[in-house]
């Protein structure tokens, strides 16, 4: 059997933040606990989002916490060769298509909203002929989207255990490269996770309804289909869930504050790996380190102004 491969993969648009930091340390302890490897990859292919100072910040505030990688960190922003060869032969194989819609068209279209963010693709473009993609494209550049068949996909969740979902019905068509060129989440991902080996993905809950999409996207493209295991909201101590825009929730306000064992005490405290709140490494959190600990509720975090 292969070594187990896990991997943080955070988006660079701002500081990291205790949920980011809970998920990088529930995929290191996972993997390092099995005498896996870890590896880090910067998600900033949404390039005008993620300055690469913020992606030199993140991979700081990580080492700083006490993170190891086995390999260099990948940047999604310098692979847009690679997701263009693995869009090009879903292209030969007549799983896309352009979409001209704009973005307003697509929200007076929209059918009744599934999922948190997601509005499923009225398949206004899906059937323009070749002439007609060519005479619009003259005039707007395209996004390219996948085609969904009407099927199910399921699987099994580390954490939240069988999920299902039809494709076409709660998903529908999605993008794999924006009308600015900019490659979609949903294919970056499953090629950088196979091509480097991924078995185990551990990430936010918020993600769970894109992987269907995604382990249809390893179907077509032959890759394996990895362990998924969704973490639970980190909320905090009044049960909030904890926003972007809380600023006192990310490292540049909490490295002021606490040390990294501090940091990720209340973290593995908060996910249950610990029975009371007292600082803690990566090193020592390893042989504590059990899934079967991690609940499913929401991971309510200790009243920070109480430490
Ligand atoms: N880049 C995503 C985020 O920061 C995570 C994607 C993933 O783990 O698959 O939310």
């Amino acid at each position: 059997m292969s070594i187990p491969t896990g991997r943080f993969a955070p988006t660079p648009s701002g500081r990291l933040h205790l949920g980011n930091i809970l998920c990088a340390m529930l995929a290191y302890l996972s993997a390092r606990s099995r005498g896996g490897r870890f590896l880090l990859r910067i998600e900033d292919v949404d390039i005008p989002r993620c300055p690469r100072r913020l992606a030199r910040q993140c991979i700081d505030d990580l080492s700083w916490l006490g993170f190891t990688w086995d390999e260099t960190p990948l940047y999604q922003s310098e692979r847009t060769d690679i997701y263009r060869k693995y869009l090009d032969h879903l292209t030969a194989d007549g799983h896309t298509y352009p979409c001209f819609c704009t973005r307003a068209q697509l929200m007076s279209l929209a059918a009744p909203n599934l999922g948190d963010t997601q509005v499923v693709y009225q398949r206004t473009c899906a059937n323009l002929s070749p002439a007609e993609a060519a005479q619009r494209a003259l005039t707007r550049a395209p996004a390219i989207r996948l085609r969904v068949p009407d099927e199910e996909v399921s699987f099994t969740d580390g954490l939240f255990g069988l999920q299902q979902e039809n494709l076409a019905r709660d998903c529908g068509d999605f993008i794999l490269q924006r009308s600015d060129g900019l490659f979609g989440y949903q294919l970056a991902v499953v090629v950088d996770d196979a091509l480097s080996g991924v078995s185990e993905v551990v990430r936010g809950r918020d993600i769970l309804s894109a992987t269907p999409r995604q382990m249809y996207l390893q179907h077509l493209l032959h890759f394996p289909v990895p362990q998924y295991l969704h973490i639970p909201l980190l909320v905090d101590a009044q049960g909030r869930r904890l926003a972007k825009r809380d600023k006192d929730l990310d490292l540049s306000a909490l490295a002021q504050l606490f040390t990294p064992a501090e940091i990720l005490g209340m973290l593995a405290y908060s996910a249950g790996l610990l029975p009371a709140v007292h600082p803690a490494t990566l090193e020592q959190l390893i042989p504590l380190f059990d899934w079967a600990k991690v609940k499913t509720d929401d991971l309510r975090l200790p009243a920070l102004d109480s430490l």
